[in-house]
């Protein structure tokens, strides 16, 4: 995907030792068969040489080195606990069920704080415990879907280290079209599109087109999806990377660009622009964004994934762009905290709140008060520790490429003209 590429934010964070076991065995038997299949003679060469061959699997193996210093370390590679979430389950009663106590619970969530992973786990998604010969909590995976899985591991000191785990795997395009027979929702929804994608592209559009009012029976739409597969399955991850929607001799267009934000085609922006900070004051900056950041007792590398700023207890917390609220919890270590999932790629997070303004689902519009500043949590002092995360990575508020103006700059406007160029091919084709 050109977006992702382009920021040089999504590239795939996995090395194969990484992989859960699961996938290397999956990826050492692609590899294998791949393998075997070049190797192998053909029917003539076989019948006529007559020789057995004897593959030597083992001698194979060292040479992909898929065993990590981990797993061999387990005495027991079969989980104490392999469960899919079910409503209604809380990390208490997982770890109850595991055996594992709740001071190793702390330990896990203390490690949990890098990536807020936890409180994001959904029915359906798994988790795995896996314990040494002592009991004690070795490692622990939390699998969201074949693109994300979060790995804790614990270290010789009884603490624990955590690992986002991204898969990038294959984008591919898909081309919803049609024409407008009642309302866009239900031309849409007939023709293939979810109702996330559909109030998505009336959200995107609504500054250009009044849905209820100017398209009429006849009018036509293009949308080009593009989705992401890994290991052949599709995970869920979808992007929208071009609409077109012809309303009588009208033409409004929307194409996403490298930056996350949707332009027209002449490269002017669809949306208001994002503020670099979700305060309405400048304040002391407390901390930086680190990710090399050690711990000052372990000297282990501990990311502080966020900027922190000296706000006093109660300051306003304002939403730097449109978003909708999809996380309102309270952390034991990052306190009381929220997050927001805006349409451009970006996710914010705002962590040791005193108090909330917003209700998780709620939509929220760009200088709107979210919440009140604190010091909940495992806080040092009342700050706002303030995330920007794009494409799932998190960057340096203060430092990303946060799309400040209205139109594209000129040195980018011809990289635009031409990925619309392309795409507008492909939306013709399909
Ligand atoms: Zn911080």
């Amino acid at each position: 995907m050109q977006t992702s590429k382009n920021l040089g934010l999504n590239k795939p964070i996995v090395s194969f030792n990484n992989l859960p076991n699961l996938h290397k065995k999956t990826l050492l038997a692609s590899v294998f068969i791949i393998g075997a299949a070049l190797l192998w003679p053909t029917p003539q060469e076989f019948s006529s040489q007559r020789i057995p061959v004897a593959l030597d699997i083992e001698s194979l193996l060292p040479n992909v080195a898929y065993e990590s210093e981990f797993v061999d370390n387990l005495e027991d590679p079969i989980p104490v606990l392999d469960h899919v979430i079910e409503t209604g389950d809380t990390l208490s009663k997982l770890f109850e069920m595991a055996g594992i106590n709740q001071q190793v619970m702390y330990k896990v969530l203390e490690a949990d704080l890098e990536v807020l992973a936890l409180d994001t786990l959904l029915p359906g998604n798994r988790i795995q415990f896996w314990d040494d010969a002592q009991g004690n909590l070795i490692k622990m995976e939390l699998y969201f879907n074949p693109a994300r899985q979060v790995v804790f591991t614990r270290f010789d000191d009884g603490s624990y280290g955590v690992e986002d785990i991204n898969i990038d795997g294959i984008w591919q395009n898909r081309i919803i079209g049609g024409e407008i027979n009642g309302s866009f929702y239900v031309s849409a929804k007939a023709a293939g599109l979810s109702a996330g994608e559909i109030q998505k592209i009336e959200r995107l559009l609504k500054s250009k087109l009044n849905f209820a009012r100017d398209l009429h029976a006849g009018d036509r739409f293009s949308v080009l999806l593009n989705d992401q597969y890994v290991e052949g399955e599709l995970t869920g991850n979808s992007n929208i990377d071009g609409i077109e929607i012809h309303s009588g001799r009208r033409k409004i267009t929307a194409f996403q660009y490298t930056d996350g934000n949707f332009y027209d085609e002449k490269g002017q922006s669809l949306a208001p622009a994002f503020q670099r900070i979700p305060l309405n004051k400048n304040y002391r900056m407390s901390s930086r964004f680190n990710p090399k950041r050690k711990h000052p007792i372990t000297g282990r590398v501990r990311p502080h994934n966020g900027t922190d700023f000296a706000t006093p207890v109660g300051t306003a917390v304002v939403a730097p762009g449109d978003g909708v609220v999809t996380m309102v919890a309270n952390h034991a270590f990052a306190g009381k905290y929220i997050v927001i999932e805006h349409d451009n790629k970006v996710r914010t997070r705002y962590l040791h709140l005193s108090s909330f303004k917003v209700r998780k689902g709620q939509r929220v519009k760009r200088g709107q008060l979210i919440a009140l500043s604190g010091n909940t949590g495992a806080s040092t002092g009342p700050h706002l520790h303030y995330e920007f995360h794009v494409n799932g990575r998190p960057v340096d508020p203060m430092k990303a490429n946060i799309a400040e103006a209205k139109t594209l700059p000129k040195k980018e406007l011809s990289e635009f003209s031409s990925i619309v160029r392309s795409r507008k091919m492909m939306m013709e084709l399909g």
